[in-house]
């Protein structure tokens, strides 16, 4: 099982910020911003290269809910996901990384 299904499962413990039957949201353990959640399916999808328009749709109002709970929706936030070896990804179970509570800087340095 990988570990986001294991957060899921409550193997692993997790600061929930918003939960319902088919998404959760917790905070990162490694925070890249003053406010960093991770956004998850709870079915184990392995990166947005497996996401069906299904999923992404219903994970859009979820998302959307996050950045409501969390105060954040009208100054801002950054949505990535990272894919693949090139694109950074570590965990292999879709995530999306919501940073926010300051200004951020470039989305992107060589
Ligand atoms: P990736 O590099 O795959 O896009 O991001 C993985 C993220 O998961 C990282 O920001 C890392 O800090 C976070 N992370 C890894 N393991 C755990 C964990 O056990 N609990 C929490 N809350 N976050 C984790
Ligand atoms: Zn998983």
């Amino acid at each position: 099982m990988c570990i986001f299904c294991k957060i899921i499962a409550g193997e692993i413990p997790n600061k929930t910020i918003l939960e319902d039957e088919n998404f959760l949201a917790f905070e990162d353990i490694n925070p890249s911003a003053n406010i960093h959640a991770l956004i998850i399916p709870k079915v184990h999808i392995q990166s947005f290269n497996e996401m069906t328009p299904n999923i992404m749709a219903n994970m859009t109002t979820f998302i959307q809910e996050v950045a409501l709970t969390l105060g954040v929706k009208s100054d801002g936030y950054r949505l990535i996901t990272n894919i693949g070896t090139n694109g950074g990804q570590e965990v292999e179970h879709i995530h999306f990384h919501m940073l926010a509570g300051e200004k951020l800087g470039p989305i992107y340095k060589k």
